[in-house]
């Protein structure tokens, strides 16, 4: 039997899979989401820690093997197992660094703070980690004859610098919405630079949601959107690395800033899919931080409710201003499994803390922000310890975010 994987049902209302290169994006028995689902018992043959650490060392450098050079093609049979290796779209995303930060402890009240820096990546965010997924399973299935005219994607601002990116790289045509005034001239200028056809709509990120989900269900785009479960996949290497990065050993805590909630169920689904596979014993917990103007999970989880969508306030962490998040039912189960908490921060509380770490050599986006603001009131609370070890997640390159710095440091000066 060789490696492969199919979508299913995200609800279990039957065990019917679907190609991976299918247009679907609900169930079509129960409407839930999809999700992909890997063959636990072939991966188990190649799981010990041989198999893993050749992948990281070995298999690296050769020219043959230039997909290893990518923090996610190195993953591939854990990934996407059954792509021809000539279609894979790759910018060698990944392979982001783990920095520790010992100087932080009058700011947070920790010794140390891991921090792993997803948004050195191509486009500058952790998307392109998902995008690289997407794109080349699009691109392989219309190598292999499927027909697909364009991929399409709402989008706060990263996820269309990313689809734009690796899809300008195959010669795919794409489509991209944006709430107009939400997004960074940094972010904007991303895919009209790199050719994508880019539509500023006079709505919030849900309505182009709405607009793009429409779309994608008459066949006119191919979604690009985590409602789809292929970037999922790409997402979840962030859990390997950080297994690797801290030597084989498992963090306490993985702090993230949550919008749509899709890296959430990432990052559970990678350490589950390493608990499976034997390699850890438990998951880490996870804190997901929101901004306090758009925190449907946040307002679900202190009121022990399901996720109610909102109407997203202005923020400045403009890649989380979400009010019906996507992903929702992928996200409470991460938080159940994870034994997670979620917390929030207004735009006071991120711009303080984010001009505060910087002054000790990080340079935070806003969203990277909300994160430490979160992980701030978790250790204040008591919930985080001292002597746990706690990473993290930067979501993005805050070189995008100039007017959010420079307008805070000209009020300051
Ligand atoms: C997309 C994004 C997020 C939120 O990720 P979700 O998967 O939507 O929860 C956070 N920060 C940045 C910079 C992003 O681009
Ligand atoms: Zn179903």
């Amino acid at each position: 039997m060789p490696l492969s994987c199919s979508l299913q049902c995200f609800n279990k209302c039957c065990d019917k899979k679907y190609d991976i290169t299918c247009s679907i994006y609900n169930c079509p028995k129960c409407g839930s989401l999809l999700d992909v689902v890997h063959n636990i018992n072939e991966l188990k043959k190649i799981n010990n820690k041989f198999t893993w650490e050749l992948s990281h060392s070995l298999r690296k450098g050769k020219p043959e093997n230039h997909l290893h050079n990518s923090g996610v093609w190195r993953f591939h049979e854990f990934v996407m197992p059954s792509i021809s290796h000539e279609n894979v779209i790759t910018t060698y995303e990944g392979n982001n660094p783990l920095l520790q930060y010992k100087n932080l402890k009058q700011i947070l009240g920790l010794d140390s703070v891991h921090v792993k820096l997803s948004g050195n990546n191509y486009t500058g965010s952790f998307k392109d980690l998902g995008m690289t997924v997407l794109v080349s399973v699009v691109n392989d299935a219309i190598k292999k004859g499927k027909k697909i005219k364009a991929i399409g994607c709402a989008s706060t601002g990263d996820t269309s610098a990313s689809l734009s990116m690796y899809s300008a790289i195959a010669g795919i045509p794409s489509v991209i919405f944006l709430p107009k005034n939400k997004v960074s001239t940094a972010q904007l200028i991303q895919p009209i630079a790199t050719g994508s056809k880019v539509f500023a709509l006079d709505t919030d990120f849900d309505g182009c949601m709405k607009l793009v989900q429409k779309l994608a269900e008459n066949g006119h785009i191919y979604l690009a959107n985590s409602k789809n479960a292929l970037r999922i996949e790409g997402q979840k290497t962030i859990a390997f690395e950080l297994y690797e990065n801290l030597n084989y050993k498992l963090p306490d805590w993985i702090v993230l800033p949550s919008g749509n909630l899709g890296n959430a169920y990432a990052l559970f689904k990678g350490f589950k899919l390493l608990k499976e596979l034997k390699f850890i014993n438990k998951l880490p917990r996870l804190l997901l931080a929101q901004s306090s103007n758009a925190n449907p999970l946040y307002r679900a989880f202190i009121n022990k409710t399901n996720i109610k969508p909102t109407k997203a306030k202005n923020t400045l962490a403009t890649a989380i201003q979400i009010g019906d998040p996507v992903s929702a039912p992928r996200a409470m189960l991460a938080l159940r499994e994870t034994n997670g908490v979620v917390e929030q921060a207004t735009d006071q509380e991120l711009s303080d803390i984010s001009a505060k770490i910087d002054n000790k050599g990080l340079y935070t986006c806003p969203h990277t922000a909300v994160a430490f603001a979160s992980l701030k009131k978790a250790i204040d609370k008591g919930i985080i310890k001292n002597d746990e070890i706690v990473v993290v997640i930067s979501t993005a390159n805050a070189l995008k975010f100039t007017d959010f710095k420079l307008n805070y440091h000209m009020k300051n000066i």
